[in-house]
């Protein structure tokens, strides 16, 4: 019904002013795999690091507190497209156990083509297969690559090439929603020629040197290999190069976009599924803790005369996204969303509080995370909660679980009413996986040791 109404309202807004057609820009969703918050230079990062991206935020609006809501691939690009959290949409499960979508969820793509949209992907991991995940179910085509060696993924220039064939030969001149998934920065790291010339460490410029193989993986978290600080020091120069070829790739697609369509006809969003740690907690890679480094994420949303550009500094979440971007279309969110708008703090409106909830962990026993009010709790079964105050200690180097006694009570106390408050839309089934997609997880680092073989919980 409310579709019926915003549809109707858009009717009469075209007939009053005569203008036959709404104004109904293209939409495009970059989400880079495995991308820090800090590894941006408008935020902190290495300068010259992300020279698309930093323009991008100086003409969008750039949210400074954005977090996801899983710490790996699969719940939290779900979480991304049906603006609901891990625990709702099923998505997820732990490595060997993995779990797809529950079927009756929607998605932002469903949300694009009722609203009249040609819906495009082009993703690059097994977990955003829609057959075998449902994560990208709605869309009406899905351009997914997979391979058996992390080595060999779908790099970020025939990313922005499929991206481009799809838009130039395939959208035609119907409004698109178009989703484009890039997985440069996740392991293995092996940014190319250029890009490892400028940002390797300078004894591995002239090298092949790479770090994060399926092996070394899976050595590390049976405790086989411990990274010291120095390989993880070069490891973090190579990331760094990996971030900077996504950057690069990234302004070539959207100076191909600017030059056939106009910057106005397209809103662009720019986010990640997750971070990467590099021993900030003694940890390396992702999926294993819920800290800021995982969590924390970068999210611009460029459009053109329909936002100011700016800075919002207001907590915002990854289930917001969707409700914002169909707003900037006219679309109505579906029901079952449960995000809110970004909209009103891109003008300075407060609203009610956007609390943080973040779930998951890849080995062992699901990790929650509640964020509010500048603090962040993190629970495990069988652990001390933790509990951090973001403002003066952003890096989570201090557990206030022991002193700040009413702020544990507080956000213990919010995060059992959030979620008292929740329904999962059926339980996300048991994933019936091929064995050449259980291989290539493998070989992304997704499998070959088991929960009992894991090393000990890092934090
Ligand atoms: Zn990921």
């Amino acid at each position: 019904m409310k579709r019926l109404i915003s549809l109707f309202s858009l009717l009469l807004a075209a007939g009053c002013s005569g203008d036959a057609q709404p104004d109904r820009p293209s939409v495009v969703l970059v989400i880079c795999d495995t991308w820090r918050s800090d590894a941006v230079s408008s935020a902190g990062g290495a300068e010259g690091l992300t020279p698309y991206v930093d323009r991008l935020s100086a003409e969008g609006v750039r949210f400074t507190e954005l977090r996801g809501h899983a710490p790996w691939t699969l719940p939290s690009i779900a979480s991304i497209l049906t603006s609901l959290h891990p625990i709702e949409h099923g998505a997820g499960g732990q490595v060997g156990k993995f779990r797809r979508m529950a079927d009756g969820v929607t998605t932002l793509a469903h949300a694009f083509a009722d609203g009249g949209y040609r819906t495009h992907a082009v993703v690059n991991v097994d977990f955003l297969d829609p057959a075998k995940f449902g994560v990208t179910r709605g869309f009406e085509t899905v351009d997914v690559q997979s391979y058996d060696n992390n080595r060999e993924v779908r790099a970020a220039r025939a990313t922005t090439e499929a991206a481009l064939r799809w838009i130039e030969e395939e959208a035609g001149d119907e409004p698109f929603f178009l989703l484009v998934h890039y997985f440069d920065p996740h392991c293995v790291y092996a940014p190319p020629g250029a890009f490892r010339e400028r940002w390797a460490a300078p004894e591995d410029r002239e090298s092949d040197w790479t770090f994060g193989t399926r092996e070394q993986m899976i050595a590390i978290r049976t405790g086989r290999l411990t990274p010291g600080a120095d390989t993880i020091r070069r490891a973090k120069h190579l990331y760094d190069g990996e971030v900077a070829y996504f950057d690069a790739e990234f302004g070539r697609l959207t100076d191909r976009l600017r030059a056939s369509r106009g910057s106005s006809e397209t809103v662009i969003a720019l986010t990640a599924d997750h971070g990467e740690e590099f021993l900030e907690h003694g940890g390396f890679e992702h999926g294993h803790t819920l800290f800021e480094e995982l969590v924390h994420l970068p999210l611009v949303i460029h459009a053109p005369g329909r936002l100011v550009p700016g800075v919002v500094e207001a907590p915002a979440r990854h289930i917001d996204l969707a409700p914002t971007l169909l707003e900037l279309c006219d679309l109505p969110a579906p029901g079952q969303f449960v995000g809110r708008s970004l909209l009103p703090l891109t003008r300075g409106e407060g609203g009610p509080p956007r609390g943080t909830l973040a779930h998951g962990n890849f080995w062992r026993s699901p990790l929650t995370s509640w964020v509010s009010d500048g603090w962040k709790l993190i629970e495990q079964d069988g652990a001390p909660p933790l509990l951090f105050d973001l403002r003066r200690d952003p890096g989570e180097q201090r557990n206030l679980a022991g002193e700040a006694v009413e702020q544990l009570a507080r956000l213990r106390g919010e995060l059992r009413a959030v979620e008292a408050g929740m329904a999962a839309l059926g339980s996300g089934s048991a994933a019936s996986l091929d064995e050449a997609t259980r291989r290539r997880l493998e070989a992304l680092g997704y499998g070959g040791a088991t929960e009992q073989d894991a090393a000990p919980d890092s934090r």
